[in-house]
């Protein structure tokens, strides 16, 4: 979202604020968000600010903070381009996983998928070993059932390729797809999920 909102939203009786925020945008390239579309974590009084901290006097965060602005780095987080929410894009621990998808080369947040772009995030991720739904599609609503779940990694499991490989006679008439279930340090949980192919489907 374009800082100017920020301005307009917060500068009215805060002039020091305004200035401050003008100066972010023109010489900082800083961008602003509402709220978090990202899990866990508590919206702002005022509103988020993405910028490189490096380049801003630790003042200037200061007053920022104290005006009810939380700070993040801008190259961990974009927003959402329908809601404009802020969704993380740098995990931030072993088990993090995306909340957001790219549709149609713009970001989203799973809850604008979920909403508007279910079919489209299912059909990009559609019969890839390289590519997997996150956790918070429930895919029995778009008509597939659970064939089995796995896990690989350092610690053993079965690869998705090996996976689908042992499987080739079963999926011949259907449509499958990978889901993400967990991550962890050296390993993640997947499930493969299947339907019938959309001619057999009533
Ligand atoms: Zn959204």
């Amino acid at each position: 979202m374009d800082i100017r909102y920020a301005i307009s939203k917060g500068g009215n009786t805060m002039l020091e604020i305004q200035e401050i925020l003008n100066d972010l945008c023109e010489n900082n390239y800083a961008t602003f968000a509402n709220e978090y579309a990202e899990p866990d974590y508590d919206n702002p009084k005022t509103g988020i600010l993405f910028c490189d901290w490096n380049d801003v006097a630790p003042e200037i965060q200061k007053t920022l903070e104290e005006a009810g602005y939380i700070l993040e780095w801008y190259d961990e987080w974009v927003t959402c381009y329908e809601c404009g929410r802020a969704i993380r894009t740098i995990p931030d621990s072993y088990s993090w996983l995306k909340s957001w998808a790219v549709v149609d080369c713009s970001f989203y947040c799973k809850d604008c998928i979920l909403e508007d772009y279910g079919e489209e995030y299912i059909d990009e991720k559609m019969g890839r070993v390289d590519g997997a739904v996150m956790p918070w599609v429930d895919l029995s609503v778009y008509g597939f059932t659970l064939a089995t779940d796995e896990y690989y990694g350092f610690n053993g499991g079965i690869h998705p390729q090996t996976m689908i490989e042992t499987r080739i006679e079963m999926l011949q008439d259907k449509e499958w797809i990978f889901q993400i279930d967990w991550v962890a340090q050296f390993d993640v949980g997947y499930s493969l999920w299947i339907r019938p192919k959309e001619e057999e489907m009533i």
